[in-house]
C-alpha cells in the first residue's frame, strides 16, 4: 500500500455513521459548554450522567434547584453542543431532580429559606443579587409615587406582559433602587425559580463588559443574557452614557431579550428625552414601553414614610415630630431616613423618648448642613427658562402661546412645591399677575402630570436640577 493510501479499514469507519460509534462522553459535552458559558456555576461540574438508553441521556443534579436550572437555562445549549458533537440525530439529553433533594427544597421553601442560597457561582450570585430588605410592602405609596409604584407592580405580577421596557426615572434617593429590588423579590417569590431575575447596576453590566473584551470571552457574556435571563432589572442606566461599547452591547442585549418578551425594567436620574451622550437608538427604545417618573414626596407622603420606618424600628415617634421632619428635611427620602436615623440612634443611646424638642436640638445641624442652599422664585424662574430655551422676562411675560404659558405654568407649580410662597406672592413674582392664574397653573400642571409625557418629563427634569442645587 501506498504512503498516503487510506486502508480498508479506514474507509469502513468513514462510512459508519459518528453516533452509531461514539459513545456520549458527558464530560467532553460539559468542556464545549462552559466554553459558551459566562458565568458557569461551580455545581454544573457536579452533574453526572444517571442513565443511558439508546439515544436517551438521563443527567442527574444534586439538589432539585440545579436540576431545574440545568433545564430551564443550560438544556438547550447542551443538546445543542450534543448535536454539534456527534451529529443531528444522536443524543437526546434530559434531567430529573432527585426525589429526597425535592422534599428537601419543599422543607427549606416551607422554612422561609431563599432558594437562591444553594448558588455556588459567586459572579452570577452577584449579577443576580437583590436586597431582601426593598419589597413592596415597605414601600410607602403616595402621589408622588403612585404611578411608578402601580407600573411596577404590574411588571412583578405578569413580566413580559405589561409593559415593555418599563422606564422609572428620579431624582436621587426618591426610591428608584427601591423599586426595582420590590420587583425583583415579588418575581422570585411569586414565580420561585421559574424566571430567572437579574438585578443590576449599570455599572455591573459595564464591568461585565469591559471584562470580557480584556479577557476575549465576549461571546460568554452574551451568553450570560441570552440563555439565562427572563427579566433584567437595571439600576441607573445613565451610568453608561458616553460608553459606547456598553451602550452597543446594551442595544443587542436589549433587542435579544425584547424579541424574546423577556421583561426589562430600566432606571436612571433622568427621562430618556433629555439623556445626553446616549445613542438615539438606545434612547429610543426606552420609550418603546412606558416611562415612569417618581416626584419628590409631599409631606403627607413623608410622614407616612417617617411612620412606617419608626414602626420597623419599634420606635414611637409623636406626629409632631413626624410632621416636623416632614416639613424640614425637604430634598429626599434618603436623607429623611438619615435624619431618622439619627434620632433613633440618639434616643437608644439615651434611653430617651423621641420629642419635638430633641429632633429640633438634632435637626438644626442637619439642616445647616445638608441644604445650605435653598430654592428661590428666581431659581425655579431661572433654571425653567433655561431648560425650555427661552428668556425670564419672557417667562413673566403675559403672552399666552402655549410654547410660553406652558413652561410659566410649570416654573408657578414649582414655586408652589418648592418654596414656602403664597399664591399671591408668586403671582407677583411673575410680572404682578391675579392669583387666581397662579392657582389655576398649579392645577393644569397637576393635572397634566399624570398625563401629559412631556409635562410630566419636564418637571422631572427641572425638579432633578433644583434638587441637585441644594444637596450639592
Ligand atoms: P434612588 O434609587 O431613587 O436613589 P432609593 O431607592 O435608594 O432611591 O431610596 C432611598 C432610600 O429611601 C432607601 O432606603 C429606600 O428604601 C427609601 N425609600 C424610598 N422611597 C420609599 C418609599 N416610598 N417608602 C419607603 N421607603 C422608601
Ligand atoms: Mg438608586
Amino acid at each position: 500500500m501506498k504512503k498516503g493510501e487510506a486502508s480498508r479499514e479506514d474507509l469502513v469507519d468513514e462510512i459508519v455513521e459518528p453516533e452509531q460509534k461514539r459513545q456520549f462522553d458527558w464530560d467532553t459535552v460539559l468542556e464545549k459548554v462552559k466554553k459558551d458559558l459566562y458565568f458557569p456555576p461551580s455545581w454544573l461540574f457536579s452533574i453526572k450522567v444517571a442513565k443511558t438508553e439508546g439515544k436517551l441521556v438521563a443527567l442527574e443534579a444534586r439538589t432539585h434547584f440545579q436540576a431545574l436550572w440545568v433545564k430551564n437555562h443550560y438544556l438547550h445549549l447542551i443538546n445543542e453542543t450534543t448535536r454539534k458533537l456527534y451529529g443531528a440525530n444522536s443524543f437526546e439529553v434530559t434531567i430529573n431532580a432527585d426525589d429526597e433533594e425535592s422534599s428537601n427544597q419543599k422543607k427549606q421553601k416551607k422554612n422561609g429559606k431563599k432558594i437562591r442560597q444553594s448558588w455556588e457561582s459567586r459572579d452570577l450570585e452577584e449579577a443576580s443579587f437583590f436586597n431582601s430588605a426593598n419589597t413592596f410592602e415597605n414601600f410607602v405609596v403616595g402621589q408622588s409615587n403612585q404611578f411608578a409604584h402601580a407600573a411596577s407592580y404590574a411588571i412583578a405580577e405578569n413580566p413580559g406582559m405589561a409593559y415593555n421596557p418599563l422606564f422609572i426615572h428620579s431624582g436621587v434617593g426618591l426610591g428608584k433602587t427601591h423599586l426595582i429590588h420590590s420587583i425583583a423579590n415579588h418575581i422570585s417569590r411569586k414565580y420561585e425559580n421559574r424566571l430567572n431575575t437579574f438585578c443590576i447596576s449599570a455599572e455591573h453590566f459595564t464591568n461585565g463588559v469591559v471584562q470580557s473584551i480584556k479577557t476575549g470571552s465576549m461571546d460568554k457574556f452574551r451568553n450570560l443574557y441570552r440563555f439565562n435571563c427572563d427579566v433584567l432589572l437595571i439600576d441607573d442606566i445613565q451610568f453608561i452614557a458616553g460608553k459606547d461599547s456598553t451602550q452597543e452591547e446594551f442595544f443587542h442585549t436589549f433587542n435579544s431579550l425584547y424579541t424574546a418578551k423577556k421583561q426589562i425594567v430600566i432606571t436612571s436620574d433622568k427621562p430618556p428625552s433629555v439623556m445626553k451622550n446616549f445613542e438615539e437608538r438606545l434612547k429610543s427604545r426606552f420609550e418603546w414601553g412606558l416611562t415612569a417618573d417618581i416626584q419628590t414626596p409631599e409631606v403627607e407622603t413623608k410622614m407616612a414614610i417617617i411612620e412606617k420606618k419608626a414602626e420597623e424600628e419599634k420606635i414611637e415617634i409623636p406626629v409632631e415630630v413626624s410632621s416636623f421632619l416632614a416639613q424640614n428635611v425637604i430634598s429626599n427620602i434618603r436623607e429623611l431616613e438619615g435624619s431618622l436615623n439619627k434620632l433613633f440612634a440618639y434616643s437608644r443611646m439615651l434611653n430617651e423618648e423621641i420629642t419635638l424638642e430633641m429632633s429640633k436640638k438634632l435637626l438644626r445641624g442637619l439642616v445647616k448642613k445638608e441644604t445650605p442652599k435653598v430654592i428661590t422664585i428666581e431659581l425655579i424662574q431661572k433654571e425653567t427658562s433655561a431648560f425650555f430655551g427661552m428668556t425670564v422676562k419672557d417667562l413673566k411675560s403675559n403672552q399666552k402661546r402655549k410654547k410660553v404659558s406652558e413652561p410659566r405654568q410649570i416654573a408657578m407649580f414649582l414655586s408652589r412645591k418648592y418654596t414656602s410662597s403664597s399664591f399671591p406672592e408668586i403671582a407677583s413674582r411673575f410680572g404682578g399677575k391675579n392669583h387666581s392664574t397662579v392657582v389655576h397653573a398649579v392645577k393644569n400642571v397637576e393635572n397634566k402630570i399624570s398625563k401629559d409625557l412631556a409635562v410630566s418629563n419636564s418637571v422631572a427634569a427641572i425638579s432633578a436640577i433644583l434638587e441637585k442645587f441644594i444637596t450639592s
